[in-house]
Order: C-alpha cells, then structure tokens, then sequence
C-alpha cells in the first residue's frame, strides 16, 4: 500500500511517533517514513480497532464516515475517560420544563460572576459536587427528533417532566415514544409537588403503564418528585441524572481531534457566521481548522456559555465559535482537519455537491418502496406510527400489525395514539424511517405540508381495518398492488 507511520498517523489523528511506539510494542521495528507492510498496517488497525482497507480508501469529503469513524475510533481508545452526560427535557406543554431549565440555569451563576447571567448557546452546563452535567436549552421532543432526523444523535439522557397535578398527557406520551424510538433512557421528573392536590402515586401508576416502572416495584426507572418553581429536589434530579450517567459509562477520548454537533448557528452582524456546538469526543482547539456540514474554516473566538473566552473545548461542552465561511445547519458534524487548505478544499467540494443533490436525496420507507427496503436494507423491523379515531380500533389495528411476520420481519407499532395524524408523528416517522398509518382520521394541514416537506414520509389513510392490514402485509411480501 506504501503507507508509512506519518500516513497511518494522519488517518488515525495519532502522532506519528505514536504508532511507530505502537508498532515496535507490537514487534515491528520501523521509523516514520519507512513503507509498511499489509500485516501491519492491519496490527495497528486492529489496535485502534478500524478497518484499515476501509479507511484507506475514504472519500476525506464524506465527513459522516469520517465523524463516525472518529467516534469509534474514541470508543475503542483507552485513553477514555468520564465524559458529562447531555440531557433533553420533554415533555406535555405546561408541565414546567423551562421552568426547570431557567431554574438550573440560574442557580448555577453566583453572584460574583462575571456577567451574571449565562449566555444562551443552545446549551448549558450545571455543575453539582463539581460534576458537570449538559443540558440542551431547547426542550421537547420536536427538536430532539428533527435532530435525529438529520442524523444527530447527541442526547444521553431525557428526563420527562410530568406535572403532578396534571398526569400523563398526549405530549408526555409522544415524548416516550420518541425517546423510546431513540434508545435514550428516560428519567421521570414529577414536577410541581407545592401545587395543592399534586398527587404523584397517580402519576406513577399512569407512567408505568408505559412500562417506566419505578425501582420500587422492581423496575429500573428513576423517579425523583420536585418542584422547578421552588427549586425543591432539583438537587436530587441532578444527582440522579449522574447516577444514571455513571450506569451507561459515558466516555470520551479528550486527546483525539475534535469531533461535535451543531445545535444553532445564525449570522452576528458584527462577527459573522456564528455556531453554537456540542463537542462530542476530543478537544476543539482555537485555531483548528474545520469543517461543520458545508462549511469551513478555522475556529477564531471560543466562547463557554458563561460568556468566557476559552481556548479549548472538551467532551459534552457546549461552546459558541466564529471563524466560519457561512452559517452551517443545526445538527450538521464538526470535524478537524490537519491544515486549513484540506478544510476549504473538503468544505466547498461538499457546498457544491450539496447544491447540486439538494435534497432530491431524502427517501423515506413508504408502502410503495417497502419491499425493496426491506431486502436492501436488510431490515427485520418495519416501523408504523398509528393514529385512529378511537381507542378501541387503535387496540385492535396495534394487535393485528404485531402479529403480521413475513419472511422474519415484524411489525414495530412506534407510537399509537386517538387523534388526528400531528406534526409529532410526521416528526416521529420520519426519525425512525416509519410509515403513518390513521384509521379513520386525517392528517392535519401542517401534518401534510410537513411530511411533504420531510422528503415524503408515507401517510396512508384507511376506514377498513382489514384492508389496512392486508396493505401492510402485501407490502412486505412486495406484493401490494399500485395505487392509482
Ligand atoms: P413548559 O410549557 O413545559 O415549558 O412549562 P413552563 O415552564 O412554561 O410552566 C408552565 C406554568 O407552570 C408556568 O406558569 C410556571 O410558572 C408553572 N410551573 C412550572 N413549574 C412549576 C412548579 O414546580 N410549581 C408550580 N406551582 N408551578 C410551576
């Protein structure tokens, strides 16, 4: 192949002294320039756990495969240490999450400190026994889902806030499903316990029909009962937030590049392209040059979100950064370049593919396409967001589906609900590559526009419960007849 340890080193984000260190423990004696063999190059590949050919033969504009190399590459490392966790707040409207959100971020700003007042960088940390945790500053399950639509998966956690005087509503069990959908687990925080009549047994007793069930009676749920107006047991929520975070060993590997997510970005009148990031793994220096989505350059001025310059981003800290070319996307990958020429050049090869594929590309599981899918994609799930008009055709469609089994592919009911197909389930179908399936019900305007606009999410109505599962079966078998 004719790389040497200076080459190896580059692709890996590894000083090249590094690998030749790794090599000679591995019996290999060489030095940086040196041409390695095909064994090993495989010895290293296999010590920094990547596959070597693949590596090789990247496309360096295909930022994705870089990002998610990088990303395995920090959770194969052993130089990995305990990152903060990140945290979503959802739940129904009213229920209190940016109370809670204004809460922890006030709290958190002594009086003697500069400024007073965090600056809002679409996150923030909260520190508790000098522990900090990450909190995402826009709540609900909206903004975590259209994330995850775009490929962005950076919420660890989800605590759901349930007003104990209220109890499970609509939203608190769309915020479930797409939590669920996620795989993120979810703490329960039963808010406004001083409210009169808060009564959180009932609460409990309702969630757990959403199989959250509570320590107590033998689950692995965490519950903690506050008050985000008083500030009652909010320490308690922190602490239990890092109890769970210490469950799921966050790691990150501070010593590689930088790798990270966009949360918001806008254009300041008098610094330019402005973006707010979530560093993920590694560190992001001032000075690295970089590429975020379609855009490049070179980070000039960092910024914590208490307003302060800094030098360097760690794992699960949200920064604010000038130094870019235009304003990137939310949800769009950061990553680090070696120099500023291979980032302007990666930047503008993908502003310009991006201008020329937009958006042609985004193509959604519909009934139409679900039998090829299924075969290409190698899927053993096929995911249905259901909506009907009562509840008892809601029950009987949900048990029907799940016993539909072709070929070893099940059906997996995401979210079932009574109502008409919302801007939540478009969301929530889009995420998951599901279907929409309403019984009965229409979608509404905005539901419509937006599964247009989402790159076509499949809503199929029926008012025949049969034909609507024979629809879905015939499907799977690449057996449905074209609608005309
Ligand atoms: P969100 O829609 O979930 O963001 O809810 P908000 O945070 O806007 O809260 C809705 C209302 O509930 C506001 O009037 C809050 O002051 C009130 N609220 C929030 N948390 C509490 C609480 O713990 N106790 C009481 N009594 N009121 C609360």
């Amino acid at each position: 192949v004719g790389m040497n340890a200076q080459d190896l080193g580059k692709l890996l984000h590894r000083e090249p002294a590094e690998i030749v260190k790794k090599l000679f423990m591995l019996g290999v004696m060489t030095n940086q320039n040196q041409s390695l063999d095909k064994d090993a190059i495989e010895l290293i590949a296999v010590e920094y756990g990547i596959n070597a050919e693949e590596k090789i033969h990247e496309d360096i504009s295909d930022i994705d495969t870089l990002y998610e190399k990088q990303m395995e590459a920090s959770q194969n490392s052993k130089l990995q240490v305990k990152r903060p966790p990140v945290v979503t707040i959802m739940g129904h409207v009213d229920h209190g999450k940016t109370t809670l959100l204004d809460r922890l971020r006030h709290t958190q700003v002594s009086a003697h400190e500069a400024g007073g007042i965090t600056q809002k960088i679409g996150a923030y940390q909260v520190k508790i026994d000098n522990k900090p945790i990450t909190f995402l500053d826009t709540p609900g399950h909206a903004a975590f889902s259209n994330m995850r639509e775009r490929g962005a998966e950076i919420t660890d956690i989800v605590v759901l806030v349930v007003a104990a005087d209220d109890g499970v509503m609509p939203q608190t069990i769309e915020a479930i499903d797409h939590a669920k959908s996620a795989k993120v687990p979810i703490i329960v925080a039963i808010n406004k316990m001083d409210v009169p009549g808060a009564n959180p047994e009932h609460v409990t007793e309702q969630l757990m029909k959403y199989n959250l069930i509570p320590e107590d009676y033998g689950g692995d749920t965490i519950y903690v009962q506050i008050s985000a107006k008083t500030g009652e047991n909010v320490d308690e929520l922190l602490q239990m937030i890092l109890l769970q975070a210490d469950l799921m060993e966050l790691k990150a590997d501070p010593k590689q590049k930088a790798i990270g997510t966009v949360i918001e970005a806008r254009l300041s009148r008098g610094r330019g392209p402005v973006a707010d990031l979530l560093i993920q793994q590694g560190t992001l220096h001032t000075g690295d040059p970089i590429v975020v989505g379609n855009r490049f350059g070179r980070v000039r001025v960092m910024t914590n979100d208490r307003g302060r310059q800094v030098e360097k981003a760690t794992p699960s800290m949200p920064v604010e950064i000038t130094g870019l070319n235009d304003v990137p996307e939310s949800a769009d990958k950061i990553v680090v370049f070696d120099d500023e020429k291979t980032a302007r050049s990666v930047g503008e090869q993908r502003a310009q593919q991006a201008l020329q594929q937009s958006r042609e590309n985004v193509q959604h599981v519909t009934l139409d396409n679900l039998f090829d899918t299924m075969k290409k994609e190698n899927m053993k799930e096929v995911g249905v967001v259901l909506k009907a008009d009562v509840q008892g055709s809601v029950e009987a469609l949900q048990q029907s589906f799940e016993k539909i089994d072709v070929e070893g592919v099940r059906v997996n009911i995401i979210h079932a609900g009574v109502g008409a197909v919302n801007e939540s389930d478009v969301t929530l179908a889009a995420a998951s590559n599901a279907f929409i399936i309403g019984f009965n019900v229409r979608p509404t305007v905005t539901a419509k526009s937006q599964a247009e606009t989402d790159g076509g999410v499949d809503i199929r109505l029926y008012s025949v419960i049969y034909k609507a599962i024979d629809d879905v079966k015939a499907a799977m078998q690449g057996m449905l007849e074209p609608t005309y």
